[in-house]
C-alpha cells in the first residue's frame, strides 16, 4: 500500500477529542492511509460527501450532531462505505444501535491503534476491489490460487482445502515468495480472534501441508510440478517456496 496507489482506502476520522484525533491521524497516515479528521459531526458530513472517503471512522459523541444520526446519514449516501464506530459507551444497547444505524463495527474507546489496522485491514480484505478481476488468479510456478472462485491447483490438479487453509495459502502467495510473520498470518487469517492462541496456526498449516503432500504423491510422474512446500523460519513465520518442476521431461505422445 502506498501515497500513489490510487486504489489506497481514504480515510475520514470524525472524532472531537484533540487527542484521540491526531493520534489516529498520524498513526493511519503512517500506515499508508490518506486520512482526514474533522472535528465535528458537520464537517465530517461536508467533507464525506464531497470527497467520498472509503472508511469513516465516526465517534459517537460529538458536540454538534447525535452520533448515531450521523451514522445513519453517511450510510444513507454512501452504501460500499466502510463505517466504523468509536464509542466511550461499552453499553450493549449503544453497540447495537450503532450496528443498526449502518456501522460496519463498532471499538470501544480506548483501543490500540494496532487493534485499529487490524480490524481495517481485516474489513477492507473482504470487500470487492476494483481490480478484483486482474487480481484474482496468483500463479506461483505450478501453483495457481483462483481468489474470487476459492479454487487451489497444483500443475491442473485442484487441491480441496478447507476454507482458512485457503486464506491462509493465499496469503502466503500474495507474497509471492516472501516472508511472512506469524502476526501478520493470524492477523490476516484470523482476524476475528487476532488476539487469541496462535496454536490454531499451527494446526491449520499442518494441515496444509499435509494436502500439499498428497497431491504430490499423486501427481508424482518424471516432468510433473513439485508443489510449493511452506517453509518454516523459526522465531518468524513462514515462506512459501515453489521448487518448480522435475528436471525430467514429461513423456510425449
Ligand atoms: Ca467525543
Amino acid at each position: 500500500m502506498s501515497w500513489a496507489d490510487p486504489l489506497t482506502p481514504t480515510v475520514l476520522i470524525v472524532e472531537d477529542d484533540p487527542a484521540i484525533g491526531h493520534h489516529l491521524q498520524v498513526g493511519l497516515q503512517s500506515s499508508g492511509y490518506p486520512t482526514t479528521w474533522c472535528r465535528t459531526g458537520s464537517a465530517g458530513l461536508l467533507h464525506a460527501q464531497k470527497a467520498h472517503p472509503d472508511v469513516v471512522l465516526l465517534d459517537l459523541g460529538l458536540p454538534d450532531l447525535d452520533g448515531v444520526d450521523l451514522a445513519r446519514a453517511l450510510r444513507g449516501d454512501s452504501p460500499d462505505l466502510l463505517l466504523i464506530i468509536l464509542t466511550a459507551r461499552s453499553a450493549e444497547i449503544d453497540v447495537i444501535v450503532g450496528l443498526d444505524a449502518g456501522a460496519d463495527d463498532y471499538l470501544v474507546k480506548p483501543f490500540s491503534l494496532t487493534v485499529l489496522l487490524a480490524r481495517l485491514r481485516a474489513h477492507l480484505r473482504r470487500r470487492p476491489r476494483p481490480v478484483e478481476d486482474e487480481q484474482s488468479v496468483i500463479e506461483l510456478g505450478a501453483l495457481s490460487i483462483d481468489l474470487a472462485a476459492r479454487r487451489c491447483l497444483v500443475d491442473g490438479a485442484e487441491i480441496a482445502l478447507r476454507p482458512k487453509e485457503f486464506d491462509l495459502l493465499a496469503a502466503l502467495a500474495s507474497r509471492r515468495g516472501a516472508a511472512v510473520s506469524r502476526e501478520t498470518l493470524m492477523d490476516e487469517v484470523w482476524d476475528e480472534n487476532w488476539y487469541g492462541s496462535t496454536k490454531t496456526l499451527d494446526v491449520t498449516m499442518a494441515g496444509l501441508r499435509r494436502r500439499l503432500t498428497t497431491i504430490q504423491q499423486q501427481t508424482a510422474t518424471p516432468g510433473s510440478a513439485v508443489p510449493p512446500a511452506i517453509v518454516t523460519l523459526r522465531g518468524y513465520g513462514y515462506r512459501l517456496e515453489n521448487p518448480g518442476r522435475t528436471t525430467y521431461e514429461r513423456p510425449r505422445g
